[in-house]
């Protein structure tokens, strides 16, 4: 079933053939169906990964004859794509799992599914067992591929189906994509992690580190590209550990310069990136591939190397100043955002203090601000708390104003600069484009412009994006 040409275990292409024989199948089942095909509505919470997971999703239901609706009431088939990482997504999906009891009330036989890290801990898993009997199907991120297979049997033999065993986990090629239309991608180059953060249940639900490997990987950038793509990020919960577990030695900054090397004109993106591991040879990388956005996220979580040790992050605050400066000696104009947690438990005023000055030392582009969220099953879940819950909104409230006022600041300083932006999508106050270093721009324009790159001139800023218009317009 597996092929084992390195640590990492690849599916191999009969399993997956065997799964794409399921999808034909479950077509085949519906080709009976009066009143055209049938609907599946997805839902997805969370990070890029889910996204691409869910894409993933809708090219195995697309296999199957389905056709797609955003609502939720005409759907036959409901997928929620679930995030576990703090408390807050996880009531939320349980909201909407809730609510779902209605539509499936009002359309007998709808099969509602839940999948994603939530659906792979042990007690939600139960919770949904034991409180939503409306749930047809669970599993886990590590049965994706599978899934062909699980619905089948769903369909074929009635009955609920929980698949959340946590295996160590593969990589599965092959599997049919639905993408969201535009002119952005995500390409996962590696799932699951090592590295154990005490507060994060990501290595819990999702495995260990596995690399896709590289040609892989490259032949569908390629593609995309090929399709039109402009703006290609490439995910993974720590890519700097990307190729550990490969036999060819290929490390990511090596995969960053042999997608460089892929022809046309589009930006390289990637997320995320752990600071133990951020490397000179991946600056280096980046500063020398004119693909490589100009655009590197670096969560720092703390500012005190006390917090950061009970956080099991490995790197101090001294140590991360230093990659900030390495990187900014190669990259002096890139743009830095980083992800920061409030309340630590256990963290002191004063350590909240340090983190406040180091946010004002580096200057971040922008920051993702979190409170604690503490997540069952985690070290941190179990540390003393002390600190009361207002003091700790007390504190982010703070931090916000530090990090609005330089955000407004550094978008200030674009007034008036010429930049190569690519004009991604449109809403209600016209287009959008973004800047390489992935700074939001509006501007106005006919929709023909979208999806090219353009030189823009930025005329006004604020603290969340810029405006501007095409250069020589
Ligand atoms: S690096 Fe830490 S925070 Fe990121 S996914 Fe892994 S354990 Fe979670």
């Amino acid at each position: 079933m597996l092929e084992e040409h390195r640590s990492t275990q690849k599916i191999s292409r009969e399993d997956i053939c065997r799964q794409l024989r399921f999808c034909a199948e479950i077509r085949a089942l519906h080709s009976a169906r009066p009143g055209g095909p049938p609907l599946a509505c997805t839902q997805t919470y969370g990070c890029q990964q889910n996204e691409a997971d869910t894409e993933r999703l809708r090219g195995y239901l697309a296999e199957m004859g389905y056709a797609f609706t955003q609502s939720p009431a005409e759907a036959d088939v409901i997928i929620l794509n679930t995030c576990a990482i703090r408390e807050h997504a996880e009531h939320r999906v349980l909201g909407a799992v809730g609510a779902l009891v209605h539509t499936k009330r009002e359309k007998p036989g709808q099969l509602i599914c839940v999948c994603g890290c939530m659906a792979q801990e042990p007690h939600t898993a139960e919770t949904l067992k034991r409180s939503y009997r409306q749930v047809d199907l669970v599993f886990g991120p590590q049965a994706l591929w599978r899934f062909p297979e699980l619905f089948h049997r769903l369909l074929t033999r009635r009955g609920r189906i929980f698949d959340t065993d946590l295996s160590a986990g593969a990589i599965a090629e092959g599997i049919p994509v639905v993408r969201q239309e535009g002119v952005k991608a995500w390409v996962p180059v590696m799932y699951g992690c090592n590295n154990f953060c005490s507060y994060c249940i990501v290595p819990y639900v999702r495995g260990r580190e596995r690399s896709r490997a590289p040609e892989d990987i490259l032949a569908e950038i390629r593609e995309l590209v090929q399709a039109g793509c402009r703006d290609i990020t490439l995910l993974g919960q720590n890519v700097n550990s990307y190729g550990a577990d490969l036999a060819g030695g290929m490390d990511f900054a090596g995969l960053l310069r042999a997608a460089n090397e892929i022809p046309g004109e589009f930006l390289l993106r990637f997320m995320t990136s752990h600071p133990k591991d951020a490397s000179q040879e991946l600056f280096k990388a980046m500063a020398e591939c004119e693909k490589a956005a100009p655009h590197f996220h670096l969560p720092f979580q703390s500012g005190s190397t006390r917090v950061l040790e009970a956080m099991n992050r490995r790197y101090t605050r001294e140590g991360y100043l230093e990659k900030v400066a390495a990187l900014r000696a190669l990259i002096p104009d890139i743009v830095l955002t980083s992800d920061v947690i409030v309340g630590f438990p256990g963290e002191t005023a004063g350590e909240f203090e340090e983190t406040l000055s180091l946010i004002e030392e580096v200057r971040f582009d922008a920051l993702f601000t979190f409170i604690f969220s503490p997540r069952k099953g985690t070290p941190a879940a179990s540390m003393p708390d002390p600190m009361p819950r207002e003091e700790k909104a007390a504190h982010f409230q703070r931090l916000v104003a530090v990090q609005d006022k330089i955000s407004e600041e550094k978008h200030a300083a674009y007034i008036g600069k010429t930049l190569r932006c690519l004009v991604d999508g449109a809403d209600e106050k016209g287009l959008t484009a973004r800047t390489p270093g992935n700074r939001l721009v509006r501007l106005q324009g006919g929709e023909e412009l979208a999806g090219r790159f353009l030189d823009i001139v930025i005329t006004g800023a604020n603290k969340w994006s810029l405006t501007g218009e095409p250069a020589g317009g």
